[in-house]
């Protein structure tokens, strides 16, 4: 079987980032260590966390702990849960990504000044959660086309539009023109500033799974089950190749995904392991 991987595959920079910097904790003086929800989207690498006393822990747990170090994920939060580590005397680990820190200055120093805040986004993601509190005023979070033709803002009221990261580019285009238009054709000259803040790792990595779906018989798509960014994956390569699977590991792998298969795609998300890659891989080529 003729395999291709994609070179963006797996890791991006700020995953690789905080899980090296979590690991790097144990057995420090910062233990107990807590992670504020998954350090990331991938059951192997959390239960090897947990096995080396690492514990997954909720922001309402936070009262409870007697001591130890919160760790904050690579998704960021809100500037209130700073205000609670720190009122419970806790340490903190921050290693929100760069990327993500961007945007809630970029937020916060907008909405101080008046403007509204629009987020492309999942509204139920952890980082859109995190963005939106650190909104000083009002601020809308826009999923869809039909979120985007809802909305409504006073007349000449400034707008700032910025993006979850891990957004797709082409939808965030499209919402981004269905926000123009409607400033537009109500005569409503609302000055949109748009920032794409979608970070690089995405669009490189959603280019390229596109590119290679496009090409194979049957394109693999890599990542755990609740991870946004590999469903994204899996959307765009879909659309490309019919043939396309979303996957968790090799056992998910059957015959029937590669009948009259010649050539296969294996792509991943930002929370994949390497090592989980290269077992499909050598799993599709050696078994199918
Ligand atoms: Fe940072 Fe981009 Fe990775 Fe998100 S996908 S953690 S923004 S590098």
């Amino acid at each position: 079987m003729n395999v291709k991987v994609a070179e963006t595959a797996g890791f991006c920079f700020g995953v690789q980032r905080a899980v090296d910097r979590v690991y790097d904790l144990i057995g420090s003086d910062a233990a107990p260590i807590y992670t504020l929800g998954p350090i990331i989207h991938n059951e192997e690498v959390v239960s090897d966390l947990e096995k080396k006393g690492v514990a997954v822990i909720g922001e309402e747990d936070l009262a409870t702990l007697k001591g130890g170090t919160v760790v904050i994920r690579s998704h960021g939060v809100g500037r209130k849960v700073y205000d609670k580590i720190k009122k419970y005397g806790l340490g903190y680990v921050d290693v929100t990504c760069p990327f993500v820190l961007k945007i809630h200055k970029i937020v916060e120093r907008e909405s101080a000044k008046g403007v509204h805040i629009v987020i492309i986004g999942d509204p139920d993601h952890p980082e859109v959660q995190g963005i939106c509190g650190w909104c000083q005023g009002p601020y809308t979070v826009i999923r869809n086309a039909e979120d985007a033709e809802k909305f409504t803002i006073s007349p000449g009221k400034e707008v700032c539009v910025v993006s979850q990261t891990t957004f797709n580019y082409n939808k965030f285009q499209e919402l981004v023109e269905i926000l123009r238009k409607k400033s537009y054709d109500n005569n409503v000259l609302n000055i949109l500033n748009i920032l794409n803040t979608i970070c690089n790792a995405t669009e490189e990595r959603q280019k390229e799974a596109k590119a290679i779906a496009g090409e194979v018989d049957t394109m693999l798509v890599v990542g755990g089950r609740h991870s946004s960014n590999t469903q994204k994956l899996f959307e765009i390569c879909k659309k490309e190749c019919g043939n396309t699977y979303f996957i968790q590991t090799p056992v998910d792998l059957d015959s029937e995904m590669f009948q009259c298969s010649s050539f296969v795609g294996i792509t991943a998300g930002a929370s994949t392991p390497k090592k989980i890659i290269e077992e499909v891989q050598e799993h599709v080529r050696v078994k199918f």
